[in-house]
Parts: structure tokens; C-alpha cells; sequence
């Protein structure tokens, strides 16, 4: 029998011993349930820049989908696979969810490869090519601003994409018509992974800025 990773074997074990033991109702009551998250969080994928442990959730909180560079495609209802497009569909749709939250983090790999496309494709399929090509105007913007610091064009770039994926949530009907009604709210952050710095988006105007915490 092929065996798990032992880091993952080890790590479940604590989990069930630790978290689940203290959670058991918590688990039971969302089996028999089901769950009612009120927020919708779409993150990276990286590794280092998971949204249950930036926000300390518990099970049920947030309902997450992760995709490379946390990026909404506009809304294309045609014969393709959008992977992405149908978790927003179930939250929204069936969940009912009252947040959507674009979660961008620093150092972000997808961003770096939008901004460097004369590098080589890592497979001949070029998905993230193909994939951060979504902000390629944005990003042949960034790029070729020679003012900046390659820093500056990277964190820039990983703050305009938050507000194309903002933008194009409000592509998708279902979306519009809910945050006119007020009943659905569209949030951006950015996590910046060095300092553990959170940065939240500012609606009116589109800047960053560090919330109050109480
Ligand atoms: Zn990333």
C-alpha cells in the first residue's frame, strides 16, 4: 500500500488528538447541517499564503478556492472547464455567501512570471502563461515602467490584479445584482508573507491600507 507523506500522517494524527477532538461537536453540528459560511476568500495557491491560518478560521468560516495569483476570469459562459467561475457560482448562488474576498499576498510566483513573459514556458501546455495572461495589459503596464524598483513593480502588480478580479466579479450577473442590493460585499486584500503585514483594499478609492485592529 502506497503511504501518505509522513509529515501529513504525523500532522493528521495531531489533528484528530488536538483540533477535531476540540471541535467534535463543532464537525458534528456542520455534517448534520451543512455549511453556512458567510464569506467567500479566493487566495493563491502558494504555500505560504493559506487564508484559514492568515484569518484563524475554524471549520464551516470560509468557503475557498485557490487558483495561481488569486485571480477572478471575466465572465465567459461558453463550453469551457472554469474551474474557478463555478466555486463563485456555488457560493453565491447556493451558499449564499455575504463577502467575497480577493486575498493577493507578496512575492507572489504567478505575478513574478506575468511580469517576466520572455521567460520559458515550464511545460509546453504554458497553462501559466496562458493563465496570467488575464493580466498581461496590466502587466506589460508594470513592466515597462522603469522608474520602479522591480519590488515596486511586483507588489504593484499583485495590488492592480486584486482590482481586475474585483472588476471582474462584477462581469458575472449573479455578483452585480446581489452587491447592488447591497446584500453581497466585495473585498480586497494583500498579505504581505515577510512581516505578516495585511493590507486591505479600499473601496472607494482602490488603495491599500493596514485596517485597525482592535
Ligand atoms: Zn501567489
Amino acid at each position: 500500500m502506497d503511504h501518505l507523506p509522513k509529515r501529513l500522517l504525523s500532522g493528521y494524527r495531531q489533528f484528530m488528538s488536538g483540533r477535531y477532538a476540540a471541535e467534535t461537536a463543532r464537525y458534528r453540528e456542520l455534517a448534520a447541517k451543512g455549511q453556512s459560511p458567510e464569506t467567500m476568500v479566493i487566495a493563491c495557491c502558494d504555500s505560504r499564503a493559506a487564508p484559514e491560518t492568515i484569518f484563524d478560521t475554524g471549520p464551516g468560516e470560509l468557503f475557498v478556492v485557490r487558483n495561481v495569483a488569486n485571480l477572478v476570469p471575466p465572465y465567459e459562459p461558453d463550453d469551457r472547464h472554469h474551474s474557478t467561475s463555478a466555486a463563485l457560482e456555488f457560493a453565491v448562488q447556493s451558499l449564499k455567501v455575504k463577502h467575497i474576498v480577493i486575498l493577493g499576498h507578496g512575492r507572489c510566483g504567478g505575478i513574478r512570471a506575468a511580469l517576466d513573459p520572455t521567460a520559458e514556458p515550464l511545460s509546453p501546455g504554458d497553462f501559466i502563461g496562458r493563465w496570467m495572461g488575464l493580466v498581461a495589459p496590466a502587466a506589460e503596464a508594470v513592466a515597462g515602467n522603469s522608474l520602479m524598483t522591480s519590488g515596486e513593480r511586483q507588489t504593484a502588480l499583485e495590488r492592480i490584479s486584486i482590482r481586475y478580479s474585483i472588476a471582474n466579479l462584477r462581469s458575472f450577473p449573479c455578483v452585480k445584482i446581489l452587491e447592488d442590493k447591497g446584500r453581497l460585499t466585495l473585498h480586497g486584500a494583500w498579505f504581505d508573507i515577510s512581516s505578516g503585514e495585511l493590507w486591505v483594499m479600499n473601496r472607494e478609492t482602490g488603495d491599500f491600507q493596514r485596517p485597525e485592529l482592535d
